[in-house]
């Protein structure tokens, strides 16, 4: 056999040895709770689709007619010709929902949260900036951290003093503070009020990727900024528009001198063609329903499933991660036990994904359960119900 072949072939099978073999399973049917599988009947808890928006039938007829409107593609780059009146449209829509809390604001959309995670971070700081990084940052971050060429220094998950040190000891001209603001594999909220406070009192700028609070904290759904009513000229804030906002893209929203710099130097919003328009005129009815009462209804009720969810489940051996957001981890620990519970719940139709390292310590492989408003109680009370009897289970045969 061809020796680069054999080499890979030999790779993926120690990877199936670990149990680290990632799989893809196909969706036959809208994203929501009840998902066709590969031809199977599934309730899932398993997508960041928050607010149930992904099939919303007012967003999925805005789509096509913004596919009627401008076509299916938008032909070239933003600063070619590919940047239509939807993708101003929607930047402008953006850049005031986040008004409250960023002064001067303008928005900048991108066709991913990973592209505007690297834009960010490689256009804003470089070498010799002090780049320094939370310990559980979402991939993107950390490839952007390394495209940046800046030094990069990682401080442990919330260690605010470490954090403060660092920035004490940093002698740079431009520094810069790079968080999630909810965790994507734990749930759990960063400390931005006092991150700020730090970034402010050492001339730093705070990254904030609210992948997952876009749309989903705050009272009018405008994120992370909005829930701690943060405010300042320091803040670059990263939100996602293909999670709650049941969409695809992101954008990034800062003071309009710092969206200028990055439309002159960030690559990966310069150099690719951009979204189709349709996707951004779709956007445009996603931000009015975040932004009103239906999504204010949505929110309060995927707030009632979680606080059902964390008083219903008990567990004895496994552990369920405090986390007040959609994103309920349970941690099983080993990688061959979490894929053998994430099959067992698939074996009565019930799809959670199990994650291993890397992108989880190792010894911490969990469930990463998901809640989204559109689940109902009655689907939260069934998972709670088969996860304790399976862990029942799983406890009696290892007494054998
Ligand atoms: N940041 C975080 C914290 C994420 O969880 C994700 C997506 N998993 C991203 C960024 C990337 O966003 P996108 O899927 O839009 O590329």
């Amino acid at each position: 056999m061809n020796k680069l072949i054999a080499g890979l072939e030999q790779q993926l099978a120690q990877l199936d040895a670990q149990s680290l073999r990632r799989r893809r399973r196909t969706t036959e049917s809208p994203c929501a709770p009840r998902v066709q599988v590969d031809g199977r009947a599934m309730l899932a808890f398993c997508s960041n689709d928050y607010l149930g928006l992904a099939a919303h039938p007012r967003i999925v007829d805005a789509l096509q007619q913004g596919a009627s409107l401008y076509g299916a593609g938008s032909g070239a780059s933003h600063l070619i010709s590919g940047h239509s009146r939807a993708h101003a449209e929607l930047e402008e829509r953006l850049a005031e929902f986040v008004a409250p809390q960023i002064a001067d604001a303008r928005a900048l959309y991108f066709c991913t949260g990973y592209m505007a995670n690297i834009a960010i971070l490689s256009a804003l700081s470089g070498s010799g900036a002090d780049l320094f990084s939370e310990s559980l940052n979402h991939a993107s971050l950390i490839d952007g951290a390394r495209l940046s060429r800046a030094n990069v220094q990682v401080y442990p998950h919330g260690d605010l003093d470490k954090l403060a040190s660092l920035l004490a000891a940093s002698t740079a001209d431009s520094k810069m503070v790079v968080t999630d603001s909810v965790f994507s594999m734990d749930g759990d909220l960063a400390a931005l009020p006092q991150l700020l406070a730090l970034c402010e009192q050492h001339g730093a700028w705070l990254v904030v990727d609210d992948a997952h609070g876009f749309g989903v904290l705050g009272e009018h759904g405008r994120g992370v900024l909005e829930h701690f009513a943060l405010r300042s000229p320091n803040l670059v804030y990263m939100g996602t528009l293909g999670k709650a906002a049941g969409v695809a893209g992101a954008f990034v929203a800062a003071h309009k001198s710092v969206i200028e710099w990055m439309v002159q130097r960030a690559r990966p919003y310069i150099y690719t063609t951009a979204a189709p328009p349709a996707v951004a005129h779709a956007l445009l009815t996603s931000l009015e329903i975040i932004g009103g009462a239906e999504g204010a209804e949505r929110r309060a009720h995927l707030q009632t499933l979680i606080a059902q969810w964390r008083s219903a489940l008990q567990l004895q051996r496994w552990q369920a991660l405090a986390s007040d957001t959609a994103i309920q981890p349970v941690v099983i620990g080993a990688n061959d036990e979490a894929m053998k519970i994430a099959a067992a719940l698939y074996e009565q139709n019930i799809w959670v994904p199990a994650i291993r390292p890397p992108t989880v310590p190792a010894g911490t492989a969990r469930l990463r359960v998901t809640l989204s408003a559109a689940h109902t109680a009655e689907q939260v009370t069934q998972l709670v119900g088969v996860l304790q009897q399976l862990e029942q289970q799983d406890s009696n045969d290892s007494d054998f």
